[in-house]
């Protein structure tokens, strides 16, 4: 089925474990820590996470969010940020109608991604690494 992506949603996995992986399900694409991103369901998936938005999201989560206390916030690595970011780039290329954000701005009570989704693609430089 086709979708009209209109919501490219940030998440974390809000595990402090990065071996814990029993939540990816809840994901399209998962950052690992070491800026690897698991493909988890193909786009054109359907995955039940924010009901709302669900039809037209596509959820893009890191792994992690929680520190070893059990609080939620940034735990994001450098190049789990460079690849995060560089992901959610290809993808608002491929969805130009699609607008970044973070899980928050969608559930004031979800403390996800841990860190204001719009602040940070506002002020990162990402390593400009033109292979080839
Ligand atoms: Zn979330």
């Amino acid at each position: 089925m086709k979708r009209y992506i209109k919501q490219i949603v940030v998440h974390s996995t809000a595990t402090f474990d990065p071996k814990i992986s029993q939540h990816y399900g809840f994901f399209h694409y998962v950052v690992e820590r070491n800026g690897e991103i698991k493909k988890i369901h193909p786009e054109t998936t359907v995955i039940r996470h924010i009901v709302e938005v669900d039809n037209e999201a596509i959820h893009v989560a890191y792994n992690g969010g929680r520190n070893k206390a059990g609080a939620l916030g940034d735990t994001r690595t450098p190049v789990q940020e460079e690849a995060l970011f560089n992901k959610l780039v290809a993808l608002s290329v491929k969805y130009p109608a699609a607008k970044i954000i973070g899980h928050i701005e969608l559930d004031a009570t979800a403390n996800c991604p841990g860190f204001n989704v719009k602040e940070w693609l506002k002020n990162y430089e990402p390593d400009i690494n033109i292979a080839a």
